[in-house]
């Protein structure tokens, strides 16, 4: 077993509050992603339970024990960094035996090792080789090498694929993923790109300014993202929001609603639970993903504007819609006809719009949560 427990972490460097209160179980086994914007935290987080830093308050238990005294040699846990971290006068199999060089392992053992590990990763028809005689993706197949062949108890792994080009990433992240299904070893792997975190975690830590905005599965945190940071920050292009007053109109029908910029009105039959936290007048961010747009009648629109930018990528196409100041990416399959300057209208299924708090911009649950009676969205759908 080694789970990595994470009990309200802190960290500051000086005034500079890098991580605050940070409590996260890392379960034994798991490919765990860190993913946030550059400069939340990512690498302070690995480096702490790596050891490589102190941590200011909190405790760090790795497989159930405490290690916030222990040295970095002796957590048992292995870095990959982006950077590689290769020794450059080392040939590849020098630097793959280092780690059992450094705990005086018998030769032979060292030897059989190297070449397991060697094999695994495509690696032994280089071993008599320096590291400025391979190729990035060499390099970092190298540097994992060098991280497995102790068998730790776990991996930490901080941007280890951002030096590599688009395609070379594709092809790291997956070995890295049957590497670690195979070895099941409990990997904390640090990214910023979300689309890694969305293929590579079984769950992911979403971090934004030293804190926990969300853990959770891809699923969870694409489907249910508790706040607009987490909403904005997963998904490409990121969910449409937009900032409105909520008001009930009756005008309209049971199951027909109107935006308008700044608000989004509701017609009173639709019966939303006004006890939960929906009155009249109540201030929200709306969100809705550009997947979840769909064209309509304008007898139905929920959101009526103008195309501003339509964007033929191949197996989809993106269409910016202007409402008034507001733009909604709606992403459209394959090739579309649409001309700039024509008037479009967009509607969405309740279950895909977001409202969010204006305040403290957390998730209070989608429309359709917020319904009395479900049965009534079919028209919309
Ligand atoms: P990330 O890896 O997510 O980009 P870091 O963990 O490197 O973020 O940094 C988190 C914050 O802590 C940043 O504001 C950074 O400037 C600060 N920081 C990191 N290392 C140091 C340091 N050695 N001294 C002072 N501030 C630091
Ligand atoms: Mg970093």
């Amino acid at each position: 077993m080694s789970s990595i427990h994470l009990s309200d972490i802190s960290k500051a460097y000086g005034t500079q509050v890098a991580l605050s209160n940070i409590s996260l179980e890392i379960r034994d086994g798991e490919l765990m992603v860190l993913v946030g914007p550059s400069g939340c935290g990512k690498s302070t987080l690995l480096r702490s339970i790596a050891g490589l830093e102190d941590v200011t308050a909190g405790d760090i238990l790795i497989d159930e024990q405490r290690v916030n005294d222990l040295a970095p040699h002796r957590r048992n846990v292995a870095m990959v960094f982006q950077s590689y971290a290769l020794y450059p006068n080392l040939t590849v199999f020098e630097n793959i035996a280092f780690p059992l060089r450094a705990t005086r392992t018998p030769r032979h053992e060292v030897n059989q090792r190297v070449d397991e590990v060697a094999y695994s990763l495509g690696l032994t028809d280089y071993l008599k080789r320096r590291p400025r005689e391979l190729s990035g993706g060499q390099r970092q197949r190298v540097a994992i090498a060098r991280a497995i062949i102790r068998s730790p108890q776990a991996f930490l792994m901080d941007e280890p694929l951002s030096n590599l080009d688009a395609k070379l990433r594709v092809r790291m992240r997956a070995e890295i993923m049957r590497l670690q299904r195979t070895l099941q070893t409990t990997t904390v792997f640090v990214t910023h790109d979300q689309v890694e975190a969305m293929t590579m975690g079984d769950r992911i830590t979403v971090l934004n300014g030293g804190q926990i905005q969300q853990v959770g599965t891809p699923y969870e945190i694409y489907h249910r993202p508790a706040n607009t940071f987490v909403a904005s920050f997963v998904g490409a292009p990121p969910m449409n929001l937009a900032t409105c007053t909520l008001r009930y109109g009756s005008q309209f029908g049971r199951t027909h609603i109107e935006w308008h910029p700044g608000q989004l009105v509701v017609p009173r039959e639709l019966g939303l639970e006004l006890q939960d936290g929906l009155p009249d007048g109540r201030d929200l961010v709306v969100g809705i993903r550009p997947e979840d747009l769909r064209l309509c009648d304008e007898s139905e629109a929920m959101i009526q504007g103008v195309v501003d930018l339509v964007e033929y990528l191949g197996s989809e196409t993106l269409v910016t819609v202007l409402q008034g100041e507001q733009e909604w990416v709606v992403k459209l399959a394959g090739k579309q006809v649409i001309a700039v300057n024509q008037p479009i209208a967009l509607t969405a299924a309740f279950e895909n719009i977001y409202l969010f708090d204006a305040v403290s911009q957390q998730l209070a649950g989608t429309l359709a949560q917020f319904q009395r009676i479900p049965e009534t969205v079919g028209g919309l759908k």
